[in-house]
């Protein structure tokens, strides 16, 4: 039993009941959901085309983004490295299933990013190959002072749980404010999901613990589709921690020291992996050959170690990068009398919503950008490619929904019902609200996507884990309690993660061969065969698998 949406309703009788109201409505031109690169860079974009901007974003700001912690890698064409390198380094990467056209403007665009990102404070310096900036917190500043000075307003602390869809047209969202613990309508003639990726989904991660994917469950039932849901990227350098991780070891440490199994075995040697610096260029190849090592029992307590030991002054000195965190690693571990323990952690979501190069998404009112979004990475990303690709498709997308919302702003606002359907379509998830223990639910799911659907999988443990998801969604999600603001935010990352669990594993029974960040035991190689890409749409209530032609074939990219 629950109870009817009313937006009038007063009911003081219980929490629960009066958090269904919709506490007020908010009017924009354009609504950016998502506060890192990419949404930032949205909202800039359709602030200077004078439109009336709103971000709502789950995070506190910037902080509480991928990007705020992304270490600053940016790869860009330089004097050394012009861009048909770049085009052809991530097209090799992503193992030539990449969406070709978003990789060519990748490559053409990344300059003008980098100018401007210069242009807005933010300042670069050159390691090795790539220029880097001094780090996530630092360019989200940037990006914040600029969309302030734009007069873009941003409403913290603020999550969306459903989009708002009139007919097959999204006009804005229901967002949950968790300070208020109250639910608001915010009413929008463009709405850009800039929500990041879903590397939370794994036991072991990097990412912000909110990078739940929500964006991949709002676009879906919006109508949207989805690409590459196979595909996630491990970072191979994380830092083991018992709780859930979110520190890395930079690229080029894994090389100047030294990872060995119990046995005595160097791990690049013994599993043939040259790249320099491997976790930078050869992610998927390393993250596989660690796991399998710890796996086997081939490590210590859970993890391997990196030792560093053994580096010389001028192997500390030859990266700036690392000398400068010399004094962190020897405070923090010790590192100059004991090794480092390390495992593979999720770090990026390469499949995501499928936009054309504006942004568009195919639904009317909706656009996306950044991580959220999927194919330019093909089935494995180059690493400092990921804030280049947010800036400049964020830039698309604010620019599209900027015209959109100007060409459709004399349109009648939605009625009254398509607020009260949004809001009985969250309800209805969890209609029966009898207290389930939401953690208990997210670990389950950590846990099974972590050992089944990680950085090795095969057919029988695949299906088996999509039987737990199966049980979890019909028999505990319905029963998740939502009187809390944390409760609802629990209930809505559950709700996602779930949802991105089967697509990732259903999406990998359909890739019945390795590629890429995708590596099966029973497919091994890499085939001919395997040059398509997996889409997932919802119709009728039910996901839709397919496997399609590469969305942007060889040539694609000069039309
Ligand atoms: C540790 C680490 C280091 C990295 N280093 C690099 C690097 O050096 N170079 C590089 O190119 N890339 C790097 N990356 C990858 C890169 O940082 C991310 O891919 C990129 O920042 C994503 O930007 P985004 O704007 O798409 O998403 P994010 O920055 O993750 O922002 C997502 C936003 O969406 C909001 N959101 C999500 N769901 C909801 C919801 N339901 N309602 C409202 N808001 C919501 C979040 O709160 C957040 O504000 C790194 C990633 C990590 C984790």
């Amino acid at each position: 039993m629950h109870t009817p949406y009313n937006p009038t309703n007063t009911d003081t009788e219980g929490t629960w009941m009066k958090s269904w109201t919709i506490s007020e409505k908010n009017h924009c031109d354009v609504l950016v959901i998502g506060s890192g690169a990419a949404g930032l860079r949205a909202a800039i974009e359709a602030a200077r085309q004078g439109r009336n901007v709103l971000i709502a974003c789950k995070s506190n700001g910037g902080r509480g983004t991928s990007t705020h912690i992304a270490n600053g890698g940016f790869r860009v064409a330089h004097e050394d490295f012009t861009r048909e390198e770049h085009f052809d380094l991530v097209m090799k990467g992503g193992r030539f299933i990449n969406d070709r056209r978003k990789v060519r403007i990748l490559a053409e665009e990344a300059p003008t990013a980098y100018e401007e990102m210069k242009q807005l404070g933010v300042t670069f310096r050159r390691e090795g190959a790539m220029p880097s900036f001094q780090g996530g917190k630092a360019l989200i500043q940037a990006l914040e002072k600029e969309a302030v000075r734009l007069g873009v307003k941003t409403l913290n602390s603020t999550a969306i749980v459903e989009l708002l869809r009139d007919g097959d047209r999204v006009c804005g969202a229901i967002a949950y404010d968790t300070g208020a613990g109250a639910f608001k309508a915010l009413i929008a003639h463009a709405t850009i999901l800039a929500t990041g990726g879903a590397g939370a989904l794994y036991s072991f991660c990097d990412n912000p613990p909110h990078a739940t994917g929500d964006g991949y469950y709002l676009g879906l039932a919006a109508g949207a589709m989805l690409t590459g849901m196979e595909f996630v990227q491990f970072y191979p350098l994380g830092a083991y921690q018992p709780e859930r991780t979110a520190l890395l070891f930079p690229p080029v440490l894994g090389n100047l020291g030294v990872i060995k199994n119990v046995d005595g075995e160097d791990i690049y040697q013994k599993h043939d992996i040259t790249a320099w610096p491997a976790a930078s260029l050869a992610r998927d190849t390393t993250s596989r050959a660690l796991y399998s090592e710890i796996d086997r029992g081939a490590g210590v307590g859970g993890a391997l170690l990196l030792d560093l030991r053994k580096m010389t002054e001028e192997d500390w000195a030859s990266s700036p990068g690392v000398q400068e965190k010399r004094p962190y690693l020897r405070r923090r571990f010790n590192c100059d009398e004991e090794p480092l323990p390390i495992i593979p952690v999720s770090h990026y979501t390469m499949g995501g919503i499928v936009i054309n190069d504006w942004g568009e998404t195919g639904v009317e009112g909706l656009f996306a950008a950044g991580e959220a979004t999927g194919g330019t990475h093909g089935a494995n990303r180059i690493g400092g490619n990921a804030i280049p690709e947010a800036l400049i498709f964020g830039m698309r997308a604010g620019q599209t929904a900027s015209h959109l919302s100007e060409k459709t702003s004399g349109r009648e606002l939605p009625s009254e019902s398509v607020i009260s359907d949004a809001v009985d379509r969250w309800r209805e998830t969890f209609s029966e609200a009898l207290g389930e223990r939401t953690e208990e639910i997210l670990d389950k799911v950590r846990g099974e996507v972590w050992e089944k659907v990680g950085i090795i999988r095969e057919g029988t443990r695949l299906q088996s884990a999509l039987e737990s998801f199966d049980t979890l969604e019909r028999d505990r999600l319905p029963r998740l309690p939502t009187s809390t603001p944390r409760e609802v935010i629990a209930a809505l990352e559950a709700r996602s993660l779930l949802l991105i669990a089967r697509m990732a594993t259903n999406s990998a029974l359909l890739r019945e061969e390795s590629r890429g960040a995708h590596y099966r035991s029973d497919f091994p190689e890499e085939t001919e065969d395997g040059m398509f890409n997996t889409v997932v749409r919802l119709k009728g209530g039910k996901l839709e698998f397919e496997k399609i032609e590469v969305l942007a074939p060889r040539g694609a990219e000069n039309e």
